[in-house]
């Protein structure tokens, strides 16, 4: 069997060169005798697999050493709630705590976690237009003195993504950027927090990649050992047993990306792949994109057909060639292509041909 054009959403396609690598190595990792499964977190070897991923990520994104790097778990999504744990709980009541940049499904969920832990009010939000786009810059009503502005660069199910960070006046970002880190270079100097469940365009799932300013840590008595930031940084990731194939798999996942000239390389394939598939959609009334010009994603690209019946036979004879993982979010509807750093052009190439093709017999 070969393998297939994976358009899944995540988890997500993985460079081959690197599965073929994890695979020579599975058995025996070279000079330890066994797989990287079977080590001790707590090993001399496993603390160079964890400074490789680190080291993979600061490279590739230019963080300074005011910056940490944590690998933790609990999914993007635990730190909805997380990260207000830590930044919002000791702000008094009635002070501002986080702004939040509402573009679609997973900043609307971050919203609501926030609440729960902290002041959030909604600076911005798309929702009336059914989170087809980004806001303009004049629609962002910003608190001055909020501690940060919460947004999502990439919203994986819309397929609506940031051009640039939106901007706030000097006050400090928090990102979600589960679906597009690593895809381009970013203003690192404007974030205080970026994090990113990998399964999509980092690693497997699994591990949570959290990047944040050393001086947004504190120390958090009140809350749970295992919820506060503190407590990963100072033991390096390494307070419990971390998921340690996803760490492994990360510095590979870098390494590669390195080989394509890191992350101008990944904006300049990622922007290529994209435009194969916006080419078709704009050049046809059977498709109609759900994502406005300005704000269409790069990682996401979703559509729909004239009817539902239509999207179904799309999805039905597209599986049947290989292209798998099209169907969009029930949420949403109509199809999604999910065409992550690591999905070959060749593969997004072969559906923008079946697209046309499709369209012509239908
Ligand atoms: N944020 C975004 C933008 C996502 O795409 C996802 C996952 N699809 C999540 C958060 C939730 O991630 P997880 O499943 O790792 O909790």
């Amino acid at each position: 069997m070969v393998r297939v054009h994976n358009f899944n959403a995540g988890p997500a396609v993985l460079p081959a060169a690197v599965l073929r690598q994890v695979q020579d190595e599975l058995v025996i990792l070279p000079g330890q005798g066994m797989s990287v499964m079977e080590m001790s977190h707590r090993s001399a070897a496993f603390d160079a697999i964890m400074d490789k991923a680190e080291s993979g990520l600061r490279n590739l994104l230019g963080l300074s050493n005011d910056y940490a790097v944590l690998f933790l778990q609990g999914g993007a999504s635990l730190q909805f709630s997380m990260v207000p744990m830590n930044l919002l709980r000791d702000i008094p009541q009635g002070e501002p705590g986080a702004d939040f940049l509402v573009t679609g499904s997973w900043g609307t969920k971050a919203y609501k976690e926030a609440g729960r832990e902290g002041s959030a009010r909604i600076a911005a939000t798309t929702k009336k237009d059914g989170f087809n786009r980004v806001p303009l810059a004049t629609e962002l009503d910003l608190e001055p003195r909020a501690r940060y502005v919460h947004y999502v660069s990439n919203e994986t199910i819309e397929g609506v993504q940031w051009r640039g960070e939106p901007d706030t006046a000097g006050v400090p970002l928090v990102c979600d950027a589960s679906s597009d880190i690593l895809s381009r270079p970013l203003d690192i100097a404007k974030y205080g927090l970026i994090f990113a469940g990998a399964q999509k365009n980092i690693g497997p799932s699994g591990v949570t990649v959290v990047i944040i300013r050393k001086d947004w840590i504190h120390e958090r008595p009140a809350l749970p050992t295992m919820l506060s930031f503190d407590t990963h940084y100072k033991d390096r990731s390494l307070y419990n047993t971390p998921n340690t194939f996803g760490i492994y798999m990360i510095g590979l996942v870098c390494d590669w990306i390195h080989g394509l000239g890191g992350l101008a390389g990944m904006e300049r394939r990622a922007e290529a792949k994209a435009a194969l598939l916006y080419d078709v959609i704009d050049g046809s009334d059977f498709y109609t994109g759900h994502a406005q010009f300005e704000s269409r994603s790069r990682m996401n690209v979703t559509w729909r057909l004239p009817t539902e019946e239509l999207e179904s036979r799309f999805e039905k004879e597209s599986r049947a060639l290989g292209f798998i993982g099209l169907k969009g979010h029930r949420s949403v509807g109509g199809l999604r292509a999910s065409i992550y750093n690591a999905l070959e052009p060749e593969s997004v190439l072969e559906l923008a041909y079946f697209m046309k093709d499709f369209e012509a017999r239908a």
